[in-house]
């Protein structure tokens, strides 16, 4: 038996069945390294990066302990972002299968507060929010953390940058003393070990950056073409041919201008930043995951934390602050033992500072190698379509394909990735047949009701 088998842990039938279904074979090293501690019931201090299944081994850990019967707030995930939040939430629903009507509700800023009352009032066992929303209801006694049994600080280094100790030191006096609390950071740095000793109690720490696998990314470094980074990116895109890429950008303002700009040039892209409404946000989000959208233009801060499968590239527009911003951003692509692409972008004038990042395995290009394409496009297979009907309305993925796919619908194959949110539900459509499927939703019914249908773009 293998030592990173599942199956070596005292986990349940259903979990391990889960697990198994999940596609979960083996454990990943930070999985492997912090489970038979978390299940013993230790406090864990971890760091790992990022795509290393940090999720999944706070997950279950905390399912495991979960007394499903008893019907009250029992772990609670701390997150830097609410895309995170959303994220670590998506994933905890599909480790809970392996149990019946376990209830996770996520609470960030940025949402309305009253669907939050709602939710709150219906019970949870599992809370994922950023610390100031929670606090929040704390201090309006709409959620109790009396009987926390497990508290997890996801991404905390990020947590600490973006300002949240003191919403974090007052959640604390929220909740028991005794529980087992369980860090997770990407670097580790002596703040984070000083957060560590005053919310922990005698943490094993883990670091397992140096046995994991490197992710395959290859660097390179393109000086702008006559001072045109545009230009230069677009060349880029027409060389390399990524079927999606991230291209970071220091500020807001500049993730919505290059964004505007390519599309300009045919080449479909969207802006994420901090100025956006949350729906926005979410709306680009599931865009650039279900592949109706091929560049994502994004701040730091915006893309922080975000598990996009297969991303083929990263760009980094200017040059980030730093080897660990740059490390951070570049580690988005090459994931699960994929090849990415790694560019960054640099001017004339800021060659010392491109110079900085030197080193034996980062190539240095001549830009005008790259091909020039008369007419380069990037368009997307799929578009969205968004329905307004989610889990509230009982709507599944099976129901959303069943309308599309039904008497003389849509081919299975046309249809790309579903998510169900609360509210509203998202189906990837091929683009050549958005405008059929359009039709089809919006003339027929959906679980016998009628749902508003429109195309995102
Ligand atoms: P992190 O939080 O460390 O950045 P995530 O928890 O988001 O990483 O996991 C990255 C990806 O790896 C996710 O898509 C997740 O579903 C997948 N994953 C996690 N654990 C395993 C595993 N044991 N086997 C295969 N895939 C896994
Ligand atoms: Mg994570």
């Amino acid at each position: 038996m293998n030592t990173t088998d599942f199956s070596n842990l005292p986990l349940s039938k259903e979990m391990l069945h889960n697990l198994n279904e999940i596609g979960y074979t083996e454990m990943t090293p930070v999985q492997a390294e912090t489970l038979p501690l978390i299940l013993e019931g230790r406090d864990v201090i971890a760091q790992a990066k990022t795509g290393s299944g940090k999720t999944a081994a706070f997950g279950i850990g905390l399912l495991h302990k979960l007394q499903v019967k008893k019907f009250r707030v029992q772990a609670l995930v701390l997150c830097p972002t609410r895309e995170l939040a959303d994220q670590v939430a998506k994933e905890l629903r599909v480790l809970a299968r392996c149990a019946h009507n376990i209830k996770i509700l996520t609470l960030c800023g940025g949402a309305a507060f009253g669907p939050q009352l709602g939710s709150l009032a219906h019970g949870a066992h599992i809370i994922v929010g950023t610390p100031g929303r929670i606090l929040k209801h704390l201090d309006k006694k709409t959620l109790t953390l009396e009987h926390l049994e497990t508290l997890v600080f996801d991404e905390a280094d990020r947590m600490l940058d973006m300002g949240f100790i003191e919403e974090i030191d007052k959640v604390l006096e929220y909740m028991p003393k005794t529980r087992q609390t369980l860090l997770f950071s990407a670097t580790y740095t002596d703040e984070i070990t000083a957060i560590s000793k005053r919310v922990q109690k005698d943490a094993m720490s883990v670091k397992t950056v140096s046995t994991e696998v490197a992710n395959k990314i290859t660097e390179r470094f393109y000086e702008a073409q006559n001072g045109n980074k545009l230009e230069t990116l677009v060349n880029i895109f027409s060389t390399f041919l990524p079927e999606n890429a991230i291209v970071f950008t220091n500020t807001k303002l500049e993730a919505k201008e290059i964004a505007e700009q390519l599309q300009k040039l045919h080449i479909d892209a969207l802006a994420i930043h901090g100025d956006l409404e949350q729906y926005e946000r979410n709306d680009v989000l599931v865009q650039f995951a279900n592949k109706s959208c091929t560049v994502l233009v994004a701040t730091d801060v915006a893309a922080r934390g975000l598990d996009i499968k297969e991303l083929a590239m990263v760009v980094n527009y200017d040059i980030p602050h730093g080897e660990e911003t740059y490390t951070h951003r570049i580690g988005r692509t090459g994931r699960a033992g994929n090849e990415g692409l790694a560019m960054t972008l640099y001017n004339t004038y800021e060659i010392q500072n491109a110079n900085e990042y030197q080193n034996t395995t980062r190539l240095f290009e001549d830009s005008s190698m790259l091909k020039k394409v008369k007419g380069f496009e990037m368009r997307p297979p799929y578009v969205t379509l968004v329905i307004e009907g989610g889990k509230k309305d009982k709507v599944r993925a099976g129901d959303l394909l069943g309308a599309l796919t039904g008497e003389a619908g849509l081919a299975g194959s046309a249809i790309g990735k579903i998510d169900i949110y609360e509210r509203q539900s998202y189906v990837a459509i091929e683009s050549r047949l958005i405008d059929a499927a359009h039709k089809k939703l919006s003339n027929g019914k959906i679980k016998g009701k009628n749902f508003s249908v429109w195309i995102l773009q």
